[in-house]
């Protein structure tokens, strides 16, 4: 089922009655999610994420915009009537209740033609927890099971409706960092079993990007950019994009284009050819950095931490905006703990600059980047 959003906008009125202040909390929003496909809407706390998700599943009403399951404008439709399967992060269970009967209770609510026997009922709630692997717990209560046993009875109470969308508000934040590796790739799997489109809310880059088909960036209500994970992180279209995916984080400098070169402080680091003269921010991808006597980019070295198979090097640049210059080499380098200075070449592809004041992004010349743009909002911010 294809999940359309035109033109969503949420303004929610002022709580305060000295000010008129409204919050936009969703702004203009359009995308088409293809049928059958994994979308991780991400961004930070406040940047409208969850507000978007109930306005699909029909929990909020848009304030303007249209939104289309298929064919179908749902926009005026209540939640049941959307046949949405909701997942929170707070896996909401009837402590009372079996993990059966919880799964069962949904299906306990169709009426008319929906209207299942109680034999139906009991296989479909078989499926689920079988799909989801709770087969084996039917009997237990809420309270016997894991945090990720939990979430897995709550995205079986799902699943069982057989919903056309399935969305997940942040269904991981709750589980320890081993169970939230384990359960994302359970997502993935059902999620690839089922062919349920499924929206994936998420602060966390690192989980979005692992299991998304597409993901979609916010910021403040607008969204930045869309595009599939490693493409968006390739192909950042501005500083907040290219800041928010990658871990670790991407090294930002103040930096000059002057006569077709880069500069970083004194440094010339890369040839930028086509680039009109102007001051820039630089961003370099901690793999971006070649460990090079002979290059252009002089950093005051810190520490190295031994990875195994990769180093990350800490160093000091004055350039920097990060507290330190982050880049990961390759072990083999044969790097001198005890020099004062670490010199580096730079990798162009993991090299982005930015305008200083819009901060969007400044394609170079004669890249294939350029053709393989990402959709981006308007404006290029
Ligand atoms: P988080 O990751 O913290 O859940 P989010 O990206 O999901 O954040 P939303 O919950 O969608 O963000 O909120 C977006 C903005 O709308 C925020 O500024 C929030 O304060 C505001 N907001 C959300 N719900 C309401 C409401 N019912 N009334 C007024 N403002 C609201």
């Amino acid at each position: 089922m294809k999940v359309v959003l035109q033109n969503i906008t949420k303004i929610f009125p002022s709580r305060n009655k000295k000010s008129n202040e409204e919050v936009v909390a969703v702004n203009d929003f359009t995308f088409e999610i293809p049928d059958g496909k994994l979308i991780g809407l991400l961004g930070p706390s406040g940047c409208g994420k969850s507000t978007t998700l109930y306005m699909i599943s029909g929990l909020l009403a848009p304030t303007s915009g249209q939104i289309f399951f298929g064919e179908d404008d749902v926009t005026q439709l209540t939640p049941e009537n959307r046949g949405v399967g909701l997942v929170f992060q707070n896996y909401a269970l009837y402590p009372h209740m079996t993990v059966k009967q919880n799964i069962l209770f949904p299906l306990q609510n169709f009426k008319g033609e929906a209207k299942l026997s109680k034999e139906e009922m009991l296989e479909r709630a078989f499926q689920a927890a079988k799909l989801v692997q709770i087969d084996e717990l039917l009997e237990r209560k809420p309270n016997e099971l894991s945090g990720g046993q939990q979430q897995r009875v709550a995205i079986a109470r799902a699943l069982v409706k057989m919903p056309r969308v399935l969305l997940l508000d942040e269904p991981l934040s709750n589980l320890d960092a081993r169970l939230r590796l384990q359960t994302r790739e359970e997502i993935r799997r059902i999620q690839r079993e089922t062919k349920i489109t499924t929206v994936f809310v998420t602060h966390d880059q690192e989980e979005a990007m692992s299991i998304s088909d597409m993901i979609v960036v916010m910021k403040l209500g607008v969204v930045q950019q869309i595009g599939q994970p490693q493409e968006v992180y390739d192909n950042p279209c501005n500083l907040f994009v290219a800041k928010f995916l990658g871990t670790p984080p991407i090294n930002v400098f103040t930096g000059t284009v002057k006569g077709g070169k880069l500069y970083i402080g004194e440094d010339a680091v890369m040839d930028v050819n086509g680039v009109e003269d102007q001051e820039v921010y630089v961003g370099i991808r901690p793999e971006g950095f070649i460990v090079d006597a002979k290059g252009g980019f002089k950093c005051k070295l810190s520490n190295l931490e031994v990875m195994g198979r990769d180093v990350s090097v800490v160093s000091y640049n004055d350039a920097s905006l990060n507290p330190v210059v982050r880049s990961i080499v390759d072990a083999d380098n044969k790097i001198d703990r005890d020099s004062e200075f670490i010199t580096f070449a730079l990798k162009p592809h993991k090299v982005f600059l930015f305008n200083k004041e819009t901060e969007a992004r400044i394609y170079l010349e004669n890249k294939s980047e350029n053709k393989k743009e990402t959709k981006k909002a308007k404006g290029g911010k």
